[in-house]
């Protein structure tokens, strides 16, 4: 799109890097934006940069939560059963998993999954800050809640190997959620019912 002035087109480049955004549909952001009142651009300017200086990574659960916090939400309150763990694969799952308004339990957030082809291994993943938490034995069941992908699967296995020695309990959710989808694209029922029917791994 040559002859735009360079604030505009740069504003277009961004949006289109973000997932799920085309050039369509990133000019029309842009060009929405250009009509409305200062403000709104301003607001979205300030949450954009507070994204990342304001927000940080629970050092137990790494989690996203505020920056200068001890700990997250849900691992600073003492309601949630710490001997249940759901260990996820990103942020995004335990807020759909907390949506489901059926999980007491903890979470632990790996940040991504095996992937030997894209060249990530156990130390690219919290997996090693996992197995230590589960170490101090206070853990009774991890739920492993890896997406049912491929990868998902073995992530799943590796973590069923390296758990298994410390004598706890491991599940994972139940089938019935599509396979090769995301946690985060199942409906609220599909994820209760693989919640409940969750199985020994
Ligand atoms: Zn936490």
């Amino acid at each position: 799109m040559a002859g735009l002035p360079a604030p505009l087109q740069a504003l277009i480049d961004a949006f289109e890097r973000l997932p799920g955004i085309g050039p369509k549909t990133a000019s029309r952001l842009a060009f929405y934006l250009l009509r409305q009142p200062e403000e709104v651009s301003r607001q979205l300017a300030d949450a954009l940069l507070a994204l990342k200086s304001a927000t940080t990574l629970c050092p137990i659960c790494f989690n996203i939560t505020l920056a200068g916090q001890e700990r997250c939400e849900i691992c600073a309150d003492p309601r949630r059963d710490e001997s249940l763990l759901c260990v996820v694969e990103e942020p995004l799952d335990v807020l759909v998993l907390e949506r489901t308004g059926a999980f007491g339990g903890r979470y632990h957030v790996l940040h991504g999954v095996l992937s030997p082809i894209e060249g990530i291994g156990p130390e690219q993943l919290k997996i090693r800050p996992l197995i230590d938490r589960v170490r101090e034995g206070k853990v009774r069941e991890v739920i492993v809640a890896t997406n049912p992908s491929m990868e998902g699967d073995a992530t799943a296995l590796y973590l069923r190997q390296q758990l298994l020695p410390l004598g706890v309990r491991i599940t994972r959710l139940a089938r019935g959620l599509p396979v090769g989808g995301d946690l985060e694209y199942a409906d609220q029922s599909t994820l209760l019912r693989a919640l409940v029917g969750r199985q020994e791994l």
